[in-house]
């Protein structure tokens, strides 16, 4: 999509530290990492929010996939056994900043609790 920062980290044409790749998600280090572990997991195809994402099993598939890629990059990343969190902001109360979805993956040291 036009003038979305993450399409265009996704098609190269902004620079990001991509640490994976697959056919439907990149992976990429948040430029303001809020802990010592803080991946981005970028679905390519462009959906605002969650709010988005339809019911039928193409786009089911797809959001369970982004968990499994979080999980696998908890594994490459060595936070599997000590901890990690999974956060999808969504809409503006949730403070999302980038209107593409993402996950993002925290972890490497112990996560303050709470909202
Ligand atoms: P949100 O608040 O939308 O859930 O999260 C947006 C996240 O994307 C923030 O943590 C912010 O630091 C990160 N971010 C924003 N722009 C860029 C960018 O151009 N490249 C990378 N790697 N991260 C970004
Ligand atoms: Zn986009």
């Amino acid at each position: 999509m036009l003038n979305c920062n993450f399409c265009m980290i996704v098609d190269g044409k902004l620079p990001s530290e991509r640490v994976y790749e697959d056919d439907d998600f990149i992976a990429v280090k948040d430029i303001h990492p809020k802990a010592p572990v803080h991946v981005l997991i970028i679905p390519k195809k462009h959906y605002d929010s969650i709010n988005d994402v339809g019911e039928h099993i193409g786009d089911v598939d797809l959001m369970g996939k982004m968990i499994i890629v979080a999980k696998r990059l908890a594994k490459k990343e060595g936070i599997s056994a000590s901890g990690y969190r999974m956060t999808i902001n969504n809409g503006e109360d949730a403070g999302q900043e980038v209107d593409h979805i993402h996950m993002h993956l925290l972890g490497g040291e112990p996560l303050r609790v709470g909202f």
